[in-house]
């Protein structure tokens, strides 16, 4: 199957009442775990890349990889990039091949993030790519991206329905409570501002911060809408974990292949933990 855009397999998952994983990849490695255990599992995928992880391979790498693993794949696969507030970044990955991005002018004025949002909504429409976009700011730490609590904050419902209205986004990203990193403490969600914002429209909705949840708590904002869960902390301790474990367990072997091959193990029971806990599984 070629890339598809996150565009129908939201939708189809708002009104199934499941969320598709968004996963952040590191490498070709992880790139493959995620495809390969989506294929498992049956499942509708969205591989994502940060900005970073963009510039430290390179757009076409990353493009020709997604590209061998989705033809293999008979399941829909979405590279999607994440939050990124650099248009000439998100105009090089549309350029490039990415079949969705997000564009995060969060932290600018709500007048500012609809005009930014709908610049790139536009320059994406265009290639038939889909755009997500976030209102709020989501706290935590993201790549180089940090919100301290005091500037987290929630995404208005007034606003919420203004952007919606103003841009015409395939996924929206209102910041709820959950933060990107590692919690300290219960995460405060905010269930009844989600609900308030599912009810303006039938747009999918993504939750951002999804390591460290409780099943729960997903449930609930899967019933809520949020369709798409983005999976990037845990997916960092899997790679960096499954290759110090084996490789402390056999200090002397020195066989570079079978540390990728725990790596790769440790990644995929996190990505199928993840998958079936969002319920995509068989929905293909
Ligand atoms: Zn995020």
């Amino acid at each position: 199957m070629s890339l598809v855009s996150i565009t129908e397999m939201l939708i189809k998952a708002r009104e199934g009442k499941y969320a598709v994983g968004a996963f952040n990849i590191l490498d070709y490695n992880s790139m493959r775990v995620v495809v390969e255990t989506a294929r498992e599992l049956q499942a509708p995928v969205i591989v994502q890349t940060s900005e970073k992880t963009v510039l430290f391979w390179g757009f076409k790498p990353i493009v020709s990889w997604i590209k061998e693993l989705a033809e293999d794949a008979n399941v829909p696969v979405a590279i999607h990039l994440d939050h990124c507030k650099d248009l000439s970044i998100i105009k090089n990955c549309i350029d490039a091949g990415w079949s969705s991005v997000m564009i995060d002018a969060s932290s600018r004025p709500l007048e500012e993030n609809i005009a930014l949002s709908q610049q790139v909504v536009k320059m994406a429409k265009f290639h038939g790519i889909s755009v997500e976009a976030e209102l709020g700011e989501i706290g935590g730490i993201e790549e180089d991206i940090s919100i301290n609590e005091e500037n987290a904050h929630l995404a208005g419902v007034e606003q919420s329905k203004i952007f919606l209205e103003k841009v015409k986004v395939d996924c929206f990203a209102p910041a709820i409570g959950t933060a990107h990193g590692l919690y300290k403490g219960e995460p405060k969600i905010a269930f009844d501002r989600l609900k308030e914002i599912s009810l303006l429209s039938d747009t999918p909705l993504a939750l951002h911060g999804g390591t460290g949840l409780s099943e729960d708590v997903f449930k609930k904002c899967i019933a809520l809408g949020c369709s798409k869960i983005n999976i990037s902390t845990q997916l960092k301790y899997a790679f960096i974990d499954g290759f110090l474990n084996y490789y402390k367990s056999k200090p002397t072997e020195y066989n570079p292949l079978t540390i990728l091959k725990a790596q790769y193990n440790a990644l995929k029971q996190a990505v199928a933990e993840n998958i079936m806990l969002f319920g995509s599984n068989q929905k293909v």
